[in-house]
């Protein structure tokens, strides 16, 4: 799912879009040139820090962890109208981000791995992609010949019903009737107060019946023979990101359960296998989230919290809540992965105060 720093200001407060009657509506104008100007503020920011940090304070042991979401062969496949903006990352640049870690002394774990606890004093990345989309595919070229696994969260609904996802066909349609990106989205934001179902029937309500049905191999989610297929790779391991986006928080308790286990069992039926880490939607999580993906058997939990994590041994609770930062490609591929490595960032520190607001 697309997401964004400063969309976090509106995530937190998804009672706000159900006070105003529960119904996604456009941005006051204000909005997107305040959001912009905050944007390039932070970024000079970030950079000014990062050129100035010494070397002795990055790198130091610890785990990062990457999210992607969908791939694209080439940058000028980059801006696909059938997909949400500011998710699409071309191969050229998810190689670039692995060949830059590599070069810098990480090391490529598995879910797996780091939940059996990673070794002291060591630097390790985790490269993982969310949602389940086909072309996620094209990772398999970096990753054979840079000899690193990936972990890839499913999504298992919409690969068992070849469904779109929800937050392609808003930008794709509201696009299509000429709103801007940032109007477009808010509306993600706004419709993210609503539970999957909630919002697909909104979604078919406006657009169609057809409304969620992909429109090609660059917005459809894997099938589940593909999937089978992709899972046997031997640096290709899957892991859970609920039945159908659910975010966890924002279902009642037993709903929370019931789309944890149900990817649990999806997945397991697909690939002969159950997954032992989860990528909670949206990055929303809370101890009873955590509780019940750990009874369904999962051991570590992946955020959107941009941070570095401290190395933790098997069964430390911090593994259920483990930051994750976003990589958005270029033009700032080389500003992001300074980011990554340590050293004080500006826009981390609002993010955690918006978030502690
Ligand atoms: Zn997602």
């Amino acid at each position: 799912m697309p997401d964004n720093l400063l969309s976090h200001t509106n995530e937190l407060r998804p009672e706000a879009a159900a006070a105003a009657g529960g119904v996604p509506h456009p941005p006051r104008a204000s909005q997107p040139l305040a959001r912009r100007l905050a944007r390039a503020g932070l970024a000079a920011a970030d950079a000014i820090c990062a050129a100035l940090t010494p070397g002795w304070v990055r790198d130091t042991p610890g785990l990062v962890v990457l999210a992607l979401h969908s791939l694209c062969r080439s940058r000028a496949e980059l801006h696909d109208p059938a997909l949400a903006p500011n998710q699409n990352v071309c191969v050229e640049d998810f190689r670039a981000l692995v060949e830059a870690m590599l070069e810098c002394g990480y090391v490529a774990v598995t879910p797996e791995q780091v939940a059996a606890g990673l070794a002291p004093g060591g630097k390790y990345v985790l490269f993982t992609f969310d949602d389940g989309y086909f072309n996620n595919t094209l990772a398999l070229d970096v990753l054979e010949s840079c000899r690193v696994p990936a972990a890839f969260f499913i999504s298992s609904n919409h690969v068992l019903e070849g469904r779109g996802f929800w937050w392609d066909v808003v930008h794709r349609e509201l696009a299509a009737a000429g709103l801007s990106t940032s109007a477009r989205n808010a509306q993600v934001r706004r419709f993210k107060a609503l539970l999957p179902g909630q919002i697909e029937r909104v979604l078919r309500a406006r657009h169609g019946p057809a409304a969620l049905r992909p429109r090609g191999d660059g917005d459809r989610p894997f099938a589940p023979a593909e999937l089978a297929d992709f899972a046997r790779n031997r640096w290709v391991h899957l892991g859970n990101h609920t039945a159908d986006h659910g975010i966890l928080t924002r279902c009642t308790p037993d709903e929370a359960r019931r789309q944890i286990e149900q990817c649990q069992a999806a997945l397991r039926s697909i690939t002969g296998t159950a997954p032992v880490a989860i990528a909670y939607p949206n990055g929303n999580h809370s101890p009873a989230v955590a509780a019940a993906a750990r009874a369904a058997g999962l051991r570590i939990g992946l955020t959107v919290q941009p941070a570095r994590n401290p190395l933790a041994a098997a069964d430390d609770q911090r593994l259920m809540r483990l930051g994750r930062f976003y990589f958005h490609g270029r033009p700032d591929v080389d500003l992001e992965f300074r980011g990554y490595r340590g050293g004080f960032v500006p826009s981390r520190l609002v993010h955690r105060m918006l978030q502690a607001a």
